[in-house]
């Protein structure tokens, strides 16, 4: 009898009908005859409220306090998801993070998970019931406080879960049929994955597709947990996500989907003298105050004036934190100014197929042109092409690139079926 882990995300619990049938799901695949071990995010928009909260009654709450408030959010989940499956004669018994093993650093808000010793879930299933497990928290190894993995963490603690306890497959229940070939909401004739690679998960994850958490994908392929993406809402069959082996890349789709991503801000650094150690120095100055940046472009200095403007992508929440950074640093680099640009968007195409298959830039290129769409900002990887536009023209070049590649289907499959898209 193999363990089954499923995660159910906040839209699929979102109020007390949502909680019972998530509930008769999990008998169903209790009876079914697994072991099942179940990862809950907060109900709805709980975890968006809690915040907002916390903002009235401080405008920088404490990072420790915040994270004890947050996990209230998934404890009431569990909880109530506990009662209701036990309402169905399934014995049922809710764990904490920190009583599931779940053990991170001490990094609140973003905390990394370290460890994961499921005893007490262990112990559960082997007294035959169903473990409930609250997502996206942990307790620090060091300082023994609770801690959180950041938004959207659920999803990484089923699969370090499913990991742990060695399960067959980690299910992640969400608001749609699967992983798509664009945002059905920007594109309706998007098509259903059966399967995707884990590498081309990572890619559409780190360029804004909202499926999966980054981290949960990086965890599963370290530890090659097979994850299925499917709706808690629909009986369908949804994404598979694994290795993808060598002979089946043949039949591989070339191009997985087409990502966006309005999260991010573009900051130029106007004017930097064009010699060893400038760019070094700005980046160890953004590094240290922590700034994660994507994309960077240096531009040829111009020959007159050996100055170069230096521009890169960040998250627009790292934008403050980043100009001033810079700001201290302009006597000591020299530079002439800074601009800061939130209205842009990020647009990715991936597909693991562009590895063998030439012309793709080429053909992704002209569909944006077609579409009026300037590109502002361009990086590769060997399975992926990211260009920067302006933001009012994200859809536009999504919807394009959609279509350039032969990407929609004759019908309207994608439903979303909740989730207030907060
Ligand atoms: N409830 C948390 C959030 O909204 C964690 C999660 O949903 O995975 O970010
Ligand atoms: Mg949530």
């Amino acid at each position: 009898m193999g363990v089954v882990v499923q995660k159910y995300g906040g839209s699929s619990v979102a109020d007390a009908e949502g909680v019972k049938r998530v509930a008769q799901r999990i008998v169903d695949a209790k009876r079914a005859g697994h072991q099942v071990v179940v990862v809950v995010s907060a109900m709805g928009d709980t975890t968006d409220e809690l915040l907002d909260l916390a903002e009235k009654v401080s405008p920088i709450p404490s990072p420790r306090e915040l994270d004890m408030l947050l996990t209230a959010g998934e404890r009431i989940s569990m909880a109530l998801l506990a009662m209701a499956v036990g309402n169905l004669g399934h014995e049922a018994r809710s764990f904490t993070g920190s009583q599931a093993g779940v053990i991170t650093d001490g990094r609140h808000g973003r905390a990394k998970i370290i460890d994961v010793t499921p005893g007490r879930i262990e112990a559960a299933l082997g007294e035959g019931a169903i473990a409930i497990v609250a997502g996206f928290q942990g307790v620090s190894q060091d300082s023994k406080d609770i801690t959180t993995l950041g938004r959207g963490g659920s999803d990484t603690t089923a699969v370090a879960l499913a990991a742990a306890l060695r399960a067959d497959v980690c299910e992640i229940y969400t608001d749609v049929d699967g992983v798509f070939t664009a945002d059905p909401r920007i594109v309706p004739t998007a098509q259903r994955r059966d399967r995707i690679s884990y590498e081309e998960m990572l890619e559409m994850a780190a360029c804004g597709a909202k499926i999966l958490h980054l981290r949960c994908v990086e965890y599963a392929r370290r530890y090659s947990i097979p994850i299925h993406v499917r709706s808690s809402f629909s009986k369908l069959n949804g994404t598979w996500i694994s290795d993808i082996e060598e002979s089946a890349t043949m039949e591989q789709a070339i191009i997985a989907g087409v990502a966006h991503d309005r999260s991010e801000a573009k900051i130029t650094v106007v004017g930097v003298p064009d010699k060893v150690g400038e760019a070094a120095r700005i980046f160890e100055t953004l590094a240290d105050a922590q700034i994660n940046l994507d994309m960077i472009v240096q531009n040829v200095s111009a020959a007159a004036t050996n100055l170069t403007d230096i521009s890169f992508t960040l998250p627009r929440t790292d934008g403050t934190t980043a100009m001033s950074a810079l700001a201290r640093i302009k006597e000591a680099v020299g530079y002439d100014s800074l601009l800061y640009d939130d209205q842009i968007g990020k647009v990715s195409l991936i597909g693991a197929g562009m590895r063998s298959h030439p012309g793709i830039t080429a053909k992704f290129f002209s569909a944006l042109a077609s579409a009026g769409v300037n590109i502002g900002m361009i990086s590769t990887s060997e399975i992926r092409i990211s260009v920067v536009v302006d933001e009012m023209q994200v859809n536009d070049a999504v919807q394009a690139t959609h279509a350039a590649f032969d990407l929609d289907s004759d019908q309207v499959e994608a439903v979303v079926y909740g989730g207030s898209g907060r």
